[in-house]
């Protein structure tokens, strides 16, 4: 096996580092606390993180998963986020190369997967991040070579659209409220980054994903229907897979009817 090239791994570092830094964003964004001050402390003890300690990755290895001061457990979560952002920018880089389409990407998958943790923890999808999330992939969408504006542009109205209108059904058949305008903010901004052609793949993977993941969740948690499961990271799942392989499964589809 050859050496890993030099670029790779540095793509992949510098995901690392933006999935620590997503770390702190999923903790502080929804207590509405400074994302940048104070610097890191021990959620057990309260003592600051000094930067060797802070390290992704490494440093939760060489820490052995355990405070330095007070011997407290550190989330197995933090190293897993930071892995997570390292592989998908390492698949950007592969795909994309050293392009400004790479940092356009990386900054999608970021929010994606802040957006998504947040969700699963907290149950609410901030604006603070959906909101710039729509604005930038339409700015992205200028750079694109294959994604006119326009595209980009449908893909907000159709994305928030299309949700607003499934909770308006919803409502109006139960009379209660099964998704939240986050849902709906994050798909207009999944339809800029990816063009209003991506919507129909994007909501069906989305929904498969919940079904099979948010309903074998719901059977061995037991805790019945009326637990409400976030839609956020399945969107986001969905999201990813289309925009690693949305080509392959649109061709496998296509020749089941063919
Ligand atoms: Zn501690």
């Amino acid at each position: 096996m050859g050496l890993i090239p030099l670029t790779e791994l540095f793509s992949f570092l510098l995901g690392a580092a933006l999935g620590s830094f997503a770390n702190v964003c999923i903790h502080r964004i929804p207590r509405r606390q400074s994302v940048v001050r104070p610097p890191s402390s021990c959620p057990h003890c309260g003592e600051r993180i000094a930067p060797l300690d802070n390290i992704p990755l490494l440093s939760y290895v060489l820490l052995k998963g355990k405070c330095r001061h007070c011997g407290g457990t550190i989330s197995l979560r933090y190293p897993l986020v930071e892995a997570l952002t390292g592989l998908l920018s390492l698949a950007l880089f592969i795909r994309y190369g050293p392009t400004v389409q790479y940092l356009f990407f990386l900054a999608f998958i970021w929010i994606l997967v802040t957006i998504s943790f947040i969700d699963l923890d907290q149950q609410i999808i901030p604006h603070a991040l959906s909101v710039p999330g729509v604005l930038l992939g339409l700015t992205a969408s200028f750079f694109a070579p294959n994604r006119p504006w326009l595209d980009s542009l449908i893909g907000i109205a159709a994305g928030w659209g299309s949700l607003y209108l499934v909770a308006a059904c919803f409502r109006r058949l139960t009379g209660k409220e099964g998704m939240g305008g986050g849902d709906m903010v994050l798909l207009a901004m999944l339809g800029a980054w990816l063009g209003w052609r991506s919507l129909p793949l994007v909501v069906l993977l989305s929904s498969v994903l919940g079904i099979l993941i948010g309903g074998g969740a719901l059977l061995t948690t037991r805790k019945g229907l009326g637990v409400r499961i976030p839609f956020g990271p399945f969107l986001s799942l969905g999201g990813l897979s289309y925009l690693f392989f949305g080509r392959q499964i649109l061709a496998w589809y296509t020749s089941l009817w063919m």
